[in-house]
């Protein structure tokens, strides 16, 4: 694919050595000056707990128990960056700045309650503008996160989704890039697992479900080594997967996450009438609506 995604390419690490990051860097400088989008506080009350995991941050990897009914069975609902790391950044139609990393928490929240009350477990991966795992000091350099402080916090969270014990993984993203007219609605999923087939249907289920809700253009399911094939060099070349996705590599990914997995990015939010949307509570409902329905046809679909 020829397109550059900032959004991808850090989950990816594939900045390594790109020096894709012009967005990124705005984004980074951005982040320290514009006021966050507020995000939906999740009442948690004393049905949530903090799954047991080293270097936690306050509020990431929390376990909610369904508000409604029981249907066994646990959602990891990942919300993509947070804290120094700030994902894309755009502006709306009306000059207001959207941060991937607020989108993408006010999606995750209202998500959850969604899927609480049809009777899932949730985890959350973060429930606050943090990383999920705490960062050390080599992990930030002048205010902004390092790779490395990127590929411990995405380890950190296939880690929590295996420790919360979660049968299916949503990573929520918004994608971005240097066209601003570019938009669209894509996932990806990893196709080297041995759960390879419900990775492809999940991530279907939930591209499918995204695009009838938004209308945004469909720009498909992708594998994640699609993805990594053309941009990447370094480790992440090596390694050709997203890390939340995909098989284990020794110092690389120690702990792959264990179930069904997609990575979603519903909207561009650096096309201004897609952030306009991706930074709106309507819209974010919207695309919390659309990936509930998509997890519901999963689960119920015949494996
Ligand atoms: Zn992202």
């Amino acid at each position: 694919m020829a397109l550059l995604r900032t959004a991808l390419a850090l989950a990816l690490l594939a900045t390594l050595v790109l020096g894709v990051p012009r967005l990124l860097d705005v984004a980074n400088r951005l982040a320290a000056s514009q006021p966050s989008v507020a995000a939906v506080p999740v009442k948690t009350g004393t049905a949530a707990s903090q799954v047991l995991l080293a270097g936690l941050e306050d509020g990431a990897c929390i376990r909610l128990a369904p508000t409604r009914g029981h249907l066994d069975q646990t959602v990891f609902v990942d919300a993509g960056h947070g804290g120094l790391d700030p994902g894309v950044v755009g502006t709306t139609r009306s000059r207001r700045a959207v941060q991937e990393k607020d989108a993408t928490l006010a999606v995750a929240s209202r998500l959850a309650v969604l899927l609480r009350a049809d009777g899932f477990g949730v985890v959350m991966a973060r429930t606050k503008d943090t990383t999920v795992t705490k960062l050390a000091g080599s992990d930030s350099n002048y205010g902004a996160i390092t790779y490395s402080g990127v590929h411990r916090d995405l380890a950190a969270r296939a880690e929590c989704a295996n420790a919360g014990g979660a049968d299916v993984l949503i990573s929520i993203h918004f994608d971005g890039f240097s066209d601003p007219t570019v938009g669209g609605t894509e996932t990806f999923y990893d196709s080297a697992r041995p759960f390879a087939a419900a990775n492809r249907r999940l991530a279907s289920s939930l591209q499918s479900a995204l695009v009838a809700r938004l209308g945004a253009p469909d720009r498909g399911v992708w594998t994640d080594d699609q993805l990594a094939a053309p941009a990447l060099t370094g480790s992440g070349q090596s390694y050709g997967h997203l890390i939340e996705l995909g098989p284990g590599s020794p110092g690389w990914v120690d702990h792959p996450s264990r179930m069904p997995g997609a990575l979603v990015e519903p909207l561009f939010v650096t096309n201004p009438s897609e952030a306009q949307i991706a930074g709106d509570p309507a819209g974010q409902q919207k695309i919390a609506e659309g990936l509930e329905a998509g997890i519901l046809k999963f689960k119920s679909a015949p494996a």
